[in-house]
């Protein structure tokens, strides 16, 4: 079977200091990876290597079998297919429903199917009802949710969340792993990192662990 993403001989400076080596990670379809280690081992610098944001300075990337090559068009292409949920997630000024809405718009969704969309996305992280709402006015777990709302309108096949876990109330915690649960279930690559190894065990993924930027 060919994996969804793989990675073969990968570093990663900053500057003149390794940031990540690694020889191989493959990540498969519909599988739930959770990404480990203390601050400073690597995870934020894999999880945006994996998104396509960041290009190591050796090593290859295969996206279902094929290598990437790192040009615009290929880039906006497979960005639309792989979404990076960031640790401290940006919203826009605005309300909630603007914020979710920006996904779908992106992808030509209008009209009826537009606020269908939303509503929808909103529900799955149980914050149907407070769509008019201005961002400025969320908890810090509902402002998590609300951006791994907005992320999944996108409907990515892989998704790759950056310690969503480390700021937020048990509530949006227990919301946000049972939601994470339910996407690989269907079929979505996902990876999350955290440095809190109960997640791990709760969640029971497989795990990647990393120390000092290599696997563990
Ligand atoms: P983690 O997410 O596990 O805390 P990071 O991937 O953020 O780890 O960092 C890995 C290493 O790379 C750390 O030593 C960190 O200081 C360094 N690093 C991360 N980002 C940068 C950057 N933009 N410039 C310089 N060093 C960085
Ligand atoms: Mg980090």
């Amino acid at each position: 079977m060919v994996s969804r993403l793989t990675l073969t001989s990968i570093r990663k400076y900053y500057g003149d200091k390794l940031a990540l080596e690694m020889d191989e990670l493959a990540l498969e379809a519909g599988r739930l990876y959770i990404l480990t280690g203390p601050n400073g081992s690597g995870k934020s610098t894999l999880l945006n290597i994996l998104a396509l944001l960041v290009r190591p300075e050796r090593g290859d990337i295969y996206f279902d079998g094929e290598c990437v090559t790192w040009n615009r068009d290929t880039l906006n292409l497979l960005r639309r297919r792989v979404t990076l949920l960031h640790q401290s997630p940006y919203l826009f000024v605005g309300s909630v429903f603007s914020n979710v809405a920006f996904g779908l718009k992106v992808r030509g969704v209008t009209g009826e199917r537009l606020k269908q969309g939303v509503l929808d996305s909103l529900d799955k992280v149980d914050l149907a009802g407070i769509e008019e709402r201005d961002v400025k006015h969320l908890s810090g777990g509902e402002a998590q949710r609300v951006a791994l709302s907005r992320a999944l309108a996108f409907r990515p096949e892989i998704l790759l969340l950056d310690e969503p876990l480390a700021n937020v109330d048990s509530r949006s915690a227990e919301i946000i792993e049972r939601l994470i649960a339910s996407l690989s279930a269907e079929g979505t690559t996902v990876v999350m990192s955290t440095h809190n190894p109960l997640h791990n065990e709760r969640l029971e993924g497989d795990e990647i662990r990393l120390l000092g930027g290599r696997l563990d």
